[in-house]
């Protein structure tokens, strides 16, 4: 494991437990001399996450598009910044440098960018891990509605489990840590089952 993308708020949340949870998942990431990449705001809890990283003398890789950086949302601290031409080309990017995906909360870019990683595993695109990282319950909501598509039909328990699920930084990379694909079904499309 070299390098984790990390999904989160571009905004800090009501309560201060968010940015307590960037922050150790940031120094969690760097006394495992595992990198970041990440959308490179220097706001909410990205700020908070990568200012984290840097303070514990781990690296930090940004990936943003050059509109974002026009309108001064770049940090300028990072290790290295790659500057894009679209929010689909940082997406690409952001998973061909990354070796495994972690999500905090945040809104909708957050899960735009969970649930993109999480059909393309589904896919058979790339075998990486995939892990929320859960504060205060706050994905408790999105839990049940994953539940709900699986008991509907909708998603096979098998891809239901691509998203692992921790309440504490180092319990997760720990599990990331440990982790080895399972060989791609290819009887995925009508895995339904399993
Ligand atoms: P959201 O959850 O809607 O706050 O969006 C956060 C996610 O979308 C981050 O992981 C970023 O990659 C991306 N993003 C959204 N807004 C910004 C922003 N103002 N600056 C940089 N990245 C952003």
């Amino acid at each position: 494991m070299r390098r984790v993308a990390v999904f989160c708020g571009s905004k800090v949340g009501a309560r201060a437990c968010y940015a307590e949870a960037a922050r150790r998942l940031g120094t969690a990431l760097a006394a495992r001399r595992w990198g970041l990449v990440y959308g490179a705001g220097h706001i909410g809890l990205m700020g908070i996450l990568a200012d984290a990283v840097l303070q514990a003398g781990g690296e930090v890789i940004g990936v943003i598009p050059k509109a974002l950086v026009d309108r001064e949302l770049a940090h300028t601290g990072l290790t290295q910044i790659h500057v894009v031409r679209s929010m689909h080309e940082r997406k690409a990017v952001m998973a061909d440098l990354s070796d495994a995906f972690i999500a905090l909360p945040g809104g909708y870019g957050t899960a735009d960018e969970l649930f993109e990683i999480l059909t393309w595993a589904q896919l058979g695109f790339h075998a990486k891990p995939i892990g929320l990282l859960d504060v205060e319950d706050f994905f408790a909501p999105l839990r049940d509605w994953l539940d709900r598509a699986v008991a509907e039909g909708f998603l096979s328990l098998r891809h239901r489990r691509l998203l692992r699920e921790a309440n504490d930084p180092e319990l997760l990379l720990e599990e990331f840590a440990r982790f080895h694909a399972e060989p791609e079904s290819p009887r995925w499309l009508a895995d339904t089952e399993r």
